[in-house]
């Protein structure tokens, strides 16, 4: 079956043809471990592990590889282990154990290779060395800057003017520059910092690299110097993708880094962006206290990739009533049984630039046939436990998270602000409807759950 996939590269839905047959190779851009991951993060973890399971189908389970790195060299990550008065590497290793735990529970697969940054320091060097030698890149005060005036072609991926991209990247002025574009490949550490000797640095003095440079090393180490797919949120495209590509371009004097490129959406709350001011910052683990990882998977996958996502009470209590509906249909049926079963309607919405909201409208077309209801979700990471596992899953968890009610009901009180009457109290049944009961009152909004 043939895979289409939008390419941000040239703005349009191409026929995907991998470099090679029997090595489909694919990175994803993995994250930086300080703090807990937000659902917003999640969101390309999900995309990408649904993609990758695709692959694996068309093209064999042996013949992809699937990297994702972690970033754990990294000015925030510094910062929180100074204010926690932590080891660097303590303050790394105890994120990364939780963020593995916790998209594990959201059924996603573990990639062929996770690669960290601090294992590929000598990897990133090397390529730095490239990058001055071939005129792409200029040492100055113990910082090696990648030239951005150097790449004629810098900026094809975010199709942006030289302005918009100097807003964009909130370019920082500094007398070392030779132009503000110029970007960071290796800096300075002071002692406390975590550092490494190189050719840049004073004797006895260290330096660490960027993190543009991490992909770039991390992505030719394992899949090496041009491959198939590329992808991570939009927010990465400029411009972290972009230089990205700069750095791995001119370095290996090839004309793309990856053939094919691709970004999922942003995600909100209830309406509104996710932020920690607002109060409506929700991590995957919060999710996970309040609902089974697969509702959180399948509510995720009820959107689009490419469409931005609107998180919300209401679609995560769908997703856990769909998949009620299928675990009673499909029963004890083990996992792997009718595995030779996956519907052609899936399948084909699936490789139609993996359009899940589509390949989830079929799956309701399939309650005659259990089998074939199985193994298609089973594509999408959905239905891979029995009805009683499921039913132990569904049971443990409390329907609704606070911050989640919170944030409905801010949206409600926006509503009501906005005189937008009917919305406000579409809301408020909505949350009746879930056993929440909401209290105006002088003292504002308060609610209970129903007993
Ligand atoms: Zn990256």
């Amino acid at each position: 079956m043939d895979i289409t996939l939008y390419n941000t590269l040239t703005k349009q839905k191409e026929l995907f043809k991998p470099i090679q047959q029997d090595n489909v190779r694919m990175y994803v851009c993995g994250p930086t471990v300080y703090d807990y991951a937000h659902i917003g993060n999640a969101r390309p973890v999900i995309v990408f592990d649904t993609l990758y399971r695709l692959l694996m189908h068309v093209y064999g389970a042996d013949h992809v590889t699937y990297a994702r790195n972690i970033t754990d060299v990294d000015d925030k990550i510094n910062a929180r282990a100074a204010k926690e008065g932590v080891e660097i590497r303590e303050l790394t290793e105890r994120t990364n154990a939780q963020f593995q735990k916790d998209i594990t529970a959201l059924n996603c697969l573990s990639p062929t290779v996770q690669p960290r940054a601090t294992e590929h320091i000598g990897q990133m060097q090397d390529l730095i060395s490239l990058l001055i030698e071939k005129g792409f890149a200029y040492a100055a005060e113990g910082h090696v800057l990648f030239h951005v005036p150097a790449m004629a072609k810098y900026g094809k991926l975010s199709n942006r003017s030289v302005d918009e991209m100097q807003a964009g990247a909130r370019v920082e002025v500094a007398p070392y520059k030779k132009d503000p574009m110029d970007f960071v490949l290796w800096k300075p550490s002071s002692e406390d910092e975590p550092g490494w000797p190189s050719p840049w640095n004073e004797e006895g003095e260290k330096g660490r690299p960027g993190w543009h440079i991490e992909c770039s090393a991390m992505a030719k180490t394992h899949l090496g110097e041009v491959f198939d797919i590329h992808g991570g949120g939009v927010d990465l495209v400029f411009p972290h993708h972009e230089n990205e590509i700069a750095q791995s371009c001119c370095a290996h004097d090839t004309d793309k880094m990856a053939n094919y490129w691709m970004h999922n959406g942003f995600l909100q709350v209830e309406g509104e962006t996710m932020s920690k001011s607002v109060g409506n910052f929700i991590t995957i683990n919060e999710v996970l206290k309040d609902w089974p990882g697969q509702v959180a998977r399948l509510a995720m996958l009820m959107t689009h990739y490419r469409q931005p996502i609107n998180w919300t009470v209401k679609t995560l209590t769908e997703a856990q009533k769909n998949l009620n509906t299928w675990y009673n249909i499909v029963g004890e049926l083990e996992e792997g049984e009718g595995a030779l079963e996956i519907n052609e309607g899936v399948l084909g919405a699936l490789c139609d630039d993996l359009n899940t909201p589509k390949a989830i409208a079929q799956l309701h077309q399939l309650k005659d046939q259990p089998e074939a209801l199985k193994a298609s979700a089973g594509l999408m990471g959905l239905l891979e436990d029995s009805l009683s596992e499921w039913r132990n899953q569904a049971q443990d968890q409390p329907q609704l998270e606070e911050a989640v009610i919170e944030a409905a009901v801010q949206a409600r009180l926006q509503a009501r602000d906005n005189k937008d009457w009917a919305e406000a109290d579409r809301i408020r049944d909505e949350l009746l409807e879930q056993g929440i009961i909401l209290k105006d009152g002088p003292e504002g909004t308060s609610w209970q759950v129903k007993t």
